[in-house]
């Protein structure tokens, strides 16, 4: 085995990163049959509504079911499909199956339901992005207002005219576009003006900073200072990983928008969207 650089110390053979390196080659051959085969799943996170609690959307969350290795999260098999380019047919995949649960949702409780779908940063520079998802918006018969399409900070930090423009023609026919995991990715506020967003999605680290009730002073000022900015330039600020009642009433004093979380909900099978939707509507 080799030696570490300068050293003389054999390394050890590590047994484990083996294994993980084979099942990460496994799991990268065996995507595309488990695409045809159906082995994807979505589970669906309610956004809630901080000022009344109520049910304004959802986001969709990939899942593998795996033969083998059971039920395996977006984090084990998405840098993958996003290497092999897969992501773009299981993106698309996930856009078609999560446009057709908002359809559902907005027949069974005629409310405003919104679907958030996830979307990498190959599927932006994909030529056929704006084409598929109007052609999969129409033969669902659900008007673009239903959609938000989540794109990372750091998938478009940097980004030139060529990157945005697909997002901008998407904006412009009332898709709405969130910038996720936002504060982790050392963009340049100003920048934010020139990106076709209308929803910031705080990182849940800046959640997690709110655990203690008062939350740290500095987590508090930075978290005012970037509502302030989102509401002045009409961005709606939505925050993940609300695990607390601490956490939730802190962001909404902050006068964050909308939350995600598991003090409001787990991503779930969309029957439980159903319900709490229902619930909403019948008071
Ligand atoms: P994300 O878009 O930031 O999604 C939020 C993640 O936080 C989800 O993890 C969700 O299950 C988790 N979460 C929600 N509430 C809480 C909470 O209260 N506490 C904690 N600790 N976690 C919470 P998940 O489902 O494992 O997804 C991880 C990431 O995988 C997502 O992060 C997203 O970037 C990516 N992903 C998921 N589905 C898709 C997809 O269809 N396409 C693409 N390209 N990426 C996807
Ligand atoms: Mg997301
Ligand atoms: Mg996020
Ligand atoms: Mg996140």
């Amino acid at each position: 085995r080799a030696k570490s650089a300068g050293g003389n110390r054999a390394e050890l053979a590590d047994p484990e990163a083996d294994a993980r390196a084979i099942t990460r080659h496994g799991l990268t051959t065996a995507l595309p049959s488990a695409l045809e085969r159906g082995e994807f799943f979505i589970e669906y996170q309610p956004l809630v509504h901080l000022g009344d609690g109520t049910v304004s959307g959802a986001e969709a969350l990939v899942r593998w079911l795996h033969p083998q290795h059971g039920v395996l999260g977006p984090d084990r098999f998405i840098p993958l499909a996003e290497h092999t380019g897969l992501i773009v047919p299981l993106g698309r995949w996930v856009l078609e199956e999560s446009i057709r649960q908002a359809r559902a949702w907005r027949e069974k409780t005629a409310g405003p339901l919104r679907i958030n779908v996830n979307l990498s940063p190959c599927q932006l520079t994909h030529p056929g992005l704006v084409q598929d998802t109007v052609d999969i918006l129409e033969r669902a018969g659900v008007t673009p207002d239903a959609l938000c399409l989540e794109v990372t900070e750091s998938a478009l930090i940097g980004a030139d005219d060529g990157l945005l423009k697909p997002l901008r023609r998407l904006a412009e026919m009332g898709v709405d576009i969130a910038l996720d995991d936002f504060g982790t990715g050392y963009s340049n506020l100003a920048n934010l003006r020139r990106l076709p967003v209308s929803v910031l999605k705080l990182d849940r680290s800046f959640t997690q900073g709110m655990q203690q009730y008062p939350a740290d002073p500095v987590d508090l000022k930075i978290v005012e200072g970037i509502v302030s900015l989102a509401h002045s330039l009409d961005l709606a600020v939505t925050v993940e990983g609300v695990e607390t009642s601490a956490q939730a009433d802190q962001l909404r004093l902050l006068g964050c928008d909308t939350a995600q979380g598991w003090y409001y909900a787990r991503p779930g099978p969309p029957e439980h969207l159903h319900t709490l939707a229902l619930a909403d509507a019948t008071g």
